[in-house]
């Protein structure tokens, strides 16, 4: 310790102690912080997939379900078709008539998108 008085090195280990604690004390903060963000990074993820992995509902823009509609993807089912309005246009007598749907449009269920590569094979 040449030239340099004692208290200023005590002084300067307290000052720079104190300066690195609370820069690690900093540190772990932002570590924990970021920790968070990961998990709930993680959490937002895992929701995804499960979302993903669960098949929508195969309905068909006719309202109708996928099992309604055959290979070619016409819809079969019965429609109540108004035939009859009155005054103010509104439906009086109905009449059953096929879904005019002529393509099944709702989502894929992924059963039917494995059986079709399994058909695709053969
Ligand atoms: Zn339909
Ligand atoms: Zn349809």
């Amino acid at each position: 310790m040449s030239g340099i008085p004692w208290w200023v090195v005590g002084w300067a280990v307290v000052i720079g102690g104190g300066w690195a604690s609370e820069n690690a004390r900093r540190a772990l903060r932002t570590r924990h912080k970021r920790k968070l963000e990961r998990l709930a990074a993680e959490e937002r993820k895992q929701q995804a997939l499960s979302a993903a992995s669960k098949p929508p509902e195969p309905v068909c823009g006719c309202t109708h379900h996928l099992a309604k509609h055959d290979k070619q993807g016409k819809c079969h089912e019965i429609v109540e078709a108004p035939t009859a309005w009155d005054a103010d246009k509104k439906p009086v007598d109905y009449e059953p008539r096929p879904c005019n749907c002529q393509q099944y449009v709702g989502p894929q269920p992924l059963a039917t998108v494995y059986a079709e590569d399994i058909v695709d094979l053969e």
